[in-house]
């Protein structure tokens, strides 16, 4: 029995329907089919009636006899509209699309199996594109109550390869697969002490449960597999990132750091930022090559700590740069160093996408004759016509704007791989980061710097629009300055611009100049423009800034004392706090103003007053997880947290950190899988790496 032959040759398949199981479903082999597993499961002892509904949003399967149907609007507002009915009372059912796919499967009088959430609309509960299952009512309660629903297309259904098509086929496949042929790909020391279902068992159960509880474990089985592979993958790059790659060794603090520290230090760091330092200092002194990610909310002082240890590169006769993801951010960030090392007589130099062709060249130049030892920029600085020395160090700061491919492309700037220094402000919850950058170290600033009084913010709708500019006139009398900021979230979108203009011109009614003076900027402004206007309000010529998200990573500007969102429902809570973190950087008391609608939903909702509870970006973060998946987290797209079939970060940590642990033991103590018990293993990684791309490198 050979479960890599060609699905063509099942019983049922054919060449047309091969077909489409490639093009729609990557299905190729048997095994591929055996591995399209259901996603959820029609429990046919759970069903509710009607008037038992009593929540909008949570999933229900109720069992309903179509009443009528009628289809009603024009244009976009056409829709179908079924009334359907169960002893308990009556219910709409509703579909904006595909309206006359769904008609051909009605039929008055027929009872369905309908699954959908259903949400409240004038007092009554409505279902918008329910799963609809045609249904005996009689033959309902027999036979197992747990039955499989595989994802299907349109395009498969009209081969018959709905999900009951898939579960038939899946059926016959599995009726003539011999006992244990389904190979089992963990260790027996794992299978007994977390006790899980033997592999063959629990895959043959995922597409035909006994029952609910066997079911369970099968799932449970099947998630700890995947995430344990996905912890093998994480232990293993971080056990050749720490043993196979030497890095060079920074091994003294020299004169510069000393003398900067010592001497022209503005402040004293805070206990977090000393922690980290140190940590950096540990890595580079060793000889091993550092990967080390900084989280720090905004404001928390990441800067201080880069170049604090650019200066210990220097020392050490290595080159360093600094690289960021806007101008603007690269630009500040080159003003504050060449201001704080003035003193030491050390030289800056800038690369961005601006640089005039003379001075690029005259950079590059310096850079390979190794003249010039600290360098700040764009990702100008990965093209590979940047060459240096003997580039020791590497730091990016907020790494979500920079891709794992561009950030690979700095590791060839040096025979030994310089030291890797990220920095963000987007907090990463502690699960997933140990996924995710699993291989990275990862050094926390949690500690903001002293003196700051924690943000104040409130959550208010348009129409108390009259008391929010009483406050902000209140503020700026005592001589604040405020920002207003509108959703941009695509620059290219012409009716959010449209937006963000009506919203100035109703701020410069609200604010009549001469008294008041207004900045404006957005992201299709012109640089120059763009600086000058930051300026003004940087000098406090300005008393209001009027922008977009450009300055999400912009200019830091102590006197600004509140942040007001206009239509804060439409970002996402990362963005929010990062916004919010553009004021609270003086020491006065500082406010944050979100402004919505008043018809929010009940995830709106949350989001505001996630913001109005807590300061804290690490709280915020694992909200915005639980509420968005970690699909939007920034590194999951390249870290394979994505392509989980059947594991789900957020909800299975349990299992994950089960997983985590395993795996981490194993590849300590049997690096190479050579155990007996651990063969199957290396057997599964084999198969593995011949799907898989190398992203791992650097990460
Ligand atoms: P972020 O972590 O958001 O990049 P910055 O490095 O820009 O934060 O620091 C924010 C502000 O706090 C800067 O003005 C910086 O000079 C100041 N700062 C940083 N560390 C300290 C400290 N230990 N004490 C006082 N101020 C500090
Ligand atoms: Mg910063």
């Amino acid at each position: 029995m050979n479960l890599l032959q060609d699905i063509v040759y099942l019983k049922g398949v054919g060449p047309a329907r091969a077909k489409v199981l490639n093009e729609e479903f990557g299905v190729y082999t048997w095994r591929d089919l055996l591995f399209h597993y259901p996603f959820r499961y029609i429990d046919k002892s759970q069903i509710t009636s009607v008037s038992q509904i009593k929540t909008e949003h949570e999933p229900v399967q109720l069992l309903l006899e179509c009443v009528s149907w009628q289809e009603l609007g024009v244009g976009r507002a056409k829709r179908l509209a079924a009334r359907f009915r169960d002893a308990s009372g009556d219910i709409e059912l509703v579909w904006f699309k595909g309206a006359q796919y769904i008609v051909k499967s009605l039929q008055i009088g027929q009872h369905y199996l309908v699954y959908g959430k259903p949400t409240l609309f004038s007092g009554k509960y409505n279902i918008a594109h329910p799963e609809l299952e045609w249904v005996e009512k009689s033959r309902m309660m027999s036979g197992s109550s747990m039955k499989p629903v595989y994802r299907s297309t349109e395009k498969a259904a009209k081969k018959g390869l709905n999900s009951n098509g898939i579960a038939q086929l899946t059926r016959q496949m599995i009726a003539e697969m011999p006992a244990n042929v389904i190979p089992e790909n963990l260790p027996v020391s794992i299978l007994t002490k977390y006790k899980l279902m033997d592999r063959d068992k629990a895959i043959r159960e995922l597409h035909f449960p006994t029952d609910a509880k066997t079911l369970e474990w099968a799932v449970r089985r099947l998630k700890f597999e995947e995430l344990f592979y996905l912890q093998i993958k994480v232990a293993a790059q971080k056990l050749a990132l720490t043993k196979d790659e030497r890095g060079v060794v920074f091994e003294k603090v020299g004169h510069y750091f000393h003398t900067f520290y010592e001497e022209h230090l503005p402040f004293e760091l805070t206990g977090a930022q000393k922690r980290v330092l140190k940590e950096i200092r540990q890595d580079v002194g060793k000889g091993f090559h550092m990967n080390r990610l900084i989280q720090g909310d905004v404001g928390s002082g990441k800067t201080i700590v880069a170049i604090l240890s650019m200066l210990l590169a220097v020392d050490n006769g290595f080159q360093s740069c600094l690289m960021a993801p806007t101008e603007i951010l690269t630009l500040q960030h080159y003003k504050a160093m060449c201001e704080l090392l003035e003193p030491l007589n050390l030289k800056v130099e800038l690369l961005t996408g601006s640089t005039r062709a003379a001075e690029r060249r005259r950079i590059h130049a310096g850079l390979l004759d190794g003249s010039i030892s600290m360098l700040v920029g764009t990702h100008a600085l990965i093209e590979p016509v940047v060459q240096f020395n003997n580039l020791g160090l590497v730091i990016i700061d907020e790494q979500h704007r920079f891709g794992v491919a561009q950030r690979a492309r700095l590791w060839e700037k040096a025979k030994i791989p310089p030291h890797i220094l990220v920095m963000t402000a987007t907090p990463i919850p502690r699960t997933l980061a140990m996924t995710v950058y699993g291989d990275l170290d990862v050094s926390v600033i949690d500690e903001l710097p002293p003196g700051r009084k924690p943000i104040q913010t409130v959550w208010r709708t348009d129409a108390r629009r009259l008391e929010i500019d009483g406050f902000l006139e209140k503020e700026i009398k005592k001589g604040r300055q405020v920002y207003i900021v509108y959703p941009l979230i695509d620059e290219s979108e012409a009716l959010d611009f449209k937006n963000l203009m009506e919203g100035y011109e109703s701020v410069v009614r609200r604010f009549p100049r001469p008294q008041y003076q207004i900045s404006i900027v957005h992201g299709r402004a012109k640089a120059e423009d763009r600086d000058f206007e930051m300026n003004l309000f940087l000098k406090g010529n300005t008393h209001i800034m009027v922008a977009t998200t450009v300055i999400e990573v912009g200019v830091n500007v102590p006197n600004a004392s509140v942040m007001v969102i206009e239509s804060a429902e439409r970002f996402g809570l990362s963005q929010l706090h990062q916004l919010r973190g553009r004021v609270g950087r003086g020491a006065d008391q500082s406010y944050c103003i979100l402004v919505t609608g008043d018809k929010l939903s009940q995830e709106s909702k949350l989001r505001m007053e996630t913001m109005c509870q807590t300061n804290d970006g690490f709280e915020i973060a694992e909200v915005d997880l639980q509420l968005r998946g970690p699909g939007d987290i920034s590194g999951t797209q390249q870290s394979g947290v994505l392509q989980l079939k059947i594991a789900d970060i957020v909800k299975d940590q349990s299992i994950l950190l089960a997983a985590r642990e395993s795996a981490m033991e194993l590849v300590e103590t049997d690096p190479s899988f050579g155990q007996l018990d651990n063969f199957c293993i290396k057997k599964q990684l084999d198969e593995n790496n011949t799907l898989q791309s190398n992203w791992s490198k650097i990460s």
